[in-house]
C-alpha cells in the first residue's frame, strides 16, 4: 500500500483523516505544528511513541529529501536536487539576500508550456506536485540554514504554477497558516507564463501574492516565437488579466523579460513601454541563461543597457535581475537535466 501524505491537510482535515485513532484535539494541533516545522514522526517527542509508530506505518511525514546540493563560491546560493517518494526529482534554489533567505520552489515535475529558452520543459510535464511536496521543499531548505529560516518564497522553479492551480492555492494557504510556518502571503511571489482564465480566478482567491508575468516580448508576433502559450492567449488579454489582478489585489505586477537576440532592439523597448503605459507595474530584465539544447542566444551587454535606458526614458520602472549561483547551474532546470542524463 502506498503511504499517504499528511502535510497537505489543514488541521480540521488532519483530525478527520486520523479519526480512528481518537486523538485529543491538542494532539492533532501538535501533529500539525510538528509536520509544518519539517519534523519526522520520530522527532515528535510530545506525542505517544506508539502513535508515532502507527502513523509511520501508514503515512509519510516529510515527502521531500535532498538528493544533491551545490553551494556557489560566488554568493552562497545553494542549488538543490530533491527526491520525491515516487522516484522523481525536482530542483530548488536557496538565495541569501541582505533581507533574508528566499527559496525558489518548483510546482511540477517538468513543464508542458514549451518556452523555447527554458530547460525545464525539454521533456514535457511528468506530473503536478502535491501540496505536501510544495511544503516539503521549504522544510528541506530550512535544514540548510543555520542563522534563520526561509522568509520569502518565489514560485519560479520548474513548472507552471497556474497549471497546478489547486495544489498551489492549498500550498499558499498552508505555508501562511499561523500554526504552521506562517510565511506572509506578501512575502511570496508567483510567476506565470500567462494563463488568462487562471489568472482571473487567482485574482479572486484572496491570496494577494506578488504576480510575476513572463512577458518576454513587446507584441504577439515575437511572443509566439518564444512561448507557445502566446498562441492560446493574446498579449492584450494577458495584460488585461494583469490589470484585473492589480485592481483586485492592490498589488503591482512584475513583468519578466529575458533579453535575447529577437526581443531586445530599442524599438522593442519603445513598443513595450507604450503597451505598459499607465499600469502599476515594474519590468524585470533578465539576461538570458544559455541552455545547451537550445539555440536562442542572449542579448549582449550593450543591448541590455540600451533596452533599459529606452524603458527608463519612457518612465517605466525597470531593474536588472541579479544573477546568482552562476557557477552551480543556478538556472531553470539545468541541474535536474544533467542528473537525468547521467542516470
Ligand atoms: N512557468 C512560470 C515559472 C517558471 S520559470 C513562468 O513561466 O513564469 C521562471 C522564470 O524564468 C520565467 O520568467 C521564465 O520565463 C524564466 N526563464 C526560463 N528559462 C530561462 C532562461 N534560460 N533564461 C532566462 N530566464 C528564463
Amino acid at each position: 500500500m502506498d503511504k499517504k501524505e499528511l502535510l497537505g491537510l489543514f488541521p480540521e482535515e488532519l483530525g478527520a483523516e486520523l479519526a480512528e485513532y481518537k486523538l485529543p484535539a491538542f494532539h492533532v494541533k501538535q501533529l500539525f505544528t510538528w509536520l509544518h516545522r519539517g519534523a519526522a514522526f520520530d522527532q515528535m517527542t510530545n506525542l505517544p511513541k506508539a502513535l508515532r509508530e502507527q502513523l509511520a506505518e501508514r503515512y509519510i511525514d516529510q515527502p521531500v529529501t535532498i538528493l544533491e546540493k551545490r553551494v556557489s563560491q560566488l554568493d552562497g546560493t545553494v542549488k538543490m536536487l530533491y527526491a520525491l517518494p515516487d522516484g522523481n526529482c525536482i530542483e530548488g534554489v536557496l538565495m541569501r539576500y541582505h533581507h533574508g533567505y528566499t527559496l525558489c520552489v518548483s510546482t511540477q515535475v517538468g513543464c508542458r508550456m514549451g518556452c523555447v529558452f527554458c530547460a525545464s520543459t525539454l521533456n514535457g510535464c511528468v506530473r503536478n506536485l502535491t501540496p505536501a511536496e510544495l511544503l516539503g521543499q521549504v522544510h528541506c531548505a530550512n535544514t540548510l540554514i543555520e542563522d534563520g529560516h526561509v522568509g520569502n518564497i518565489v514560485l519560479m522553479g520548474s513548472g507552471e504554477p497556474l497549471d497546478n492551480y489547486d495544489s498551489v492555492c492549498r500550498f499558499l494557504r498552508l505555508v501562511s497558516h499561523q500554526e504552521g510556518l506562517g510565511i506572509g502571503i506578501r512575502h511570496i511571489s508567483l510567476s506565470t507564463c500567462g494563463l488568462v482564465p487562471q489568472m482571473k480566478r487567482f485574482a479572486e482567491e484572496g491570496l494577494p501574492v506578488t504576480l510575476s508575468l513572463s512577458l518576454h516580448a513587446p507584441n504577439d508576433a515575437i511572443r509566439r516565437q518564444l512561448m507557445p502559450v502566446a498562441n492560446a492567449y493574446k498579449m492584450e488579454d494577458v495584460l488585461e488579466a494583469c490589470r484585473y489582478y492589480i485592481e483586485k489585489t492592490g498589488r503591482r505586477v512584475i513583468f519578466e523579460y529575458a533579453l535575447n537576440e529577437i526581443n531586445s532592439k530599442p524599438e522593442h523597448a519603445a513598443e513595450l513601454a507604450s503597451r505598459l503605459r499607465g499600469m502599476q507595474c515594474h519590468v524585470n530584465v533578465i539576461p538570458l541563461n544559455a541552455v545547451e539544447e537550445k539555440t536562442l542566444r542572449g542579448a549582449d551587454e550593450a543591448a541590455i543597457t540600451r533596452f533599459m535606458q529606452e524603458l527608463e526614458k519612457r518612465h517605466i520602472s525597470v531593474t536588472r535581475r541579479r544573477e546568482m549561483g552562476d557557477d552551480i547551474e543556478g538556472a531553470c532546470g539545468q541541474l535536474r537535466r544533467h542528473y537525468l542524463e547521467e542516470q
